[in-house]
């Protein structure tokens, strides 16, 4: 009878989570995948953020208890300090972001935000506390102003204007006809790619989350649309920590700190320039991706 009834279960956990603004995520989290295992303690309370200093302590985790995925990992995120965590594909990059937002429980170790266990927080404070750009917007069939606003019902026409202006996608919605009002989506304008990320920006910005993960896109913008919503993204890092989780390593050199991932350990981190001195598999990735971006631009110029 259970077999029965874990799709219902499972539509309900879906309803819910939409509810609560985990689509945001898009891809990152594959919804669909993922189930649910996590509920809120008895004595859980709400997460109060004071500055946002984020501890991983000897973290482990595995989504099958046979094949542990992430093998202790240690990290000391200071209040507002922006921290990229690059690595090659399959090396737990995404499995740390969706630890952060309580998707999973860690096997061992623990998460703290400001001292505050993740496992002892309703999962709802959390997830006020940190907001996400993801690779791949989802955007509702609704009007623009809906798509920014959305999970925050109490926001103003001015809040959401304002957004717009901090994700510099406001000019380009007062030049629709229909402005703030013109529905977007599938039955609606389509936004390319960069348009849709701004509108992510833009999301975040009305929930204004003290916490930021940014899930930097795998298919590349070009590189102006690319270079205008890094800057974009930079500004928004201000003030907030932030979690980069990053492809490409051209976009992160600024960040305070970088973690390199690999197999689930962290093996090095630094600033860019340390990790170029280190000469290890930073530095490697770097000159790989160097040599790749010449060979792109050496194409385009024929
Ligand atoms: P990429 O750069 O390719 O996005 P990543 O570093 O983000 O990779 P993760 O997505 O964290 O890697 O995945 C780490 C490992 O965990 C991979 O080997 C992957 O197969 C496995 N994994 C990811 N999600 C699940 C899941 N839902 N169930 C079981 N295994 C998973």
């Amino acid at each position: 009878l259970s077999q029965l009834f874990r799709p219902l279960d499972m539509l309900g956990w879906v309803y819910r989570t939409i509810r609560q603004g985990v689509i945001d995520m898009g891809s990152m989290f594959d919804l669909i995948d993922t189930r649910a295992e996590v509920v809120d303690a008895p004595h859980s309370m709400p997460l109060h953020v004071e500055r946002g200093h984020i501890r991983f302590e000897n973290v482990e985790f595995g989504y099958d208890p046979d094949r542990q995925i992430l093998k202790g990992i240690d990290l000391d995120i200071p209040a507002g300090a922006t921290v990229a965590v690059v690595g090659p594909s399959g090396a737990g990059k995404s499995t740390l972001a969706r630890l952060m937002f309580r998707f999973y429980d860690v096997t061992s170790g623990r998460i703290t935000v400001d001292g505050q266990d993740l496992r002892d927080v309703t999962q709802h404070s959390l997830r006020s506390a940190i907001g996400i750009v993801p690779q791949d917007t989802v955007l509702f069939n609704d009007t623009i102003g809906y798509n920014i606003a959305y999970g925050r019902e109490d926001a103003t026409a001015e809040d959401i204007a304002s957004a717009a202006r901090g994700a510099a996608i406001a000019g380009f919605i007062q030049a629709l006809p229909q402005g703030f009002d013109t529905r977007v989506g599938e039955r609606g304008l389509k936004l390319s790619g960069g348009e849709k990320q701004r509108v992510a920006i833009a999301r975040t910005l009305v929930k204004n989350p003290p916490i930021l993960i940014l899930d930097e896109a795998t298919s590349a913008l070009d590189s102006r649309t690319e270079a205008d919503i890094q800057a974009t993204l930079e500004a928004i890092e201000r003030g907030r920590t932030t979690i980069v989780i990053a492809h490409r390593l051209s976009t992160i050199v600024h960040a305070d700190r970088i973690v390199v991932l690999e197999s689930g350990r962290v093996v090095e981190q630094g600033s860019h320039a340390e990790l170029l001195r280190l000469g290890g598999l930073y530095a490697e990735m770097w000159m790989r991706q160097a040599q790749e971006r010449e060979e792109g631009e050496d194409l385009a110029a024929e």
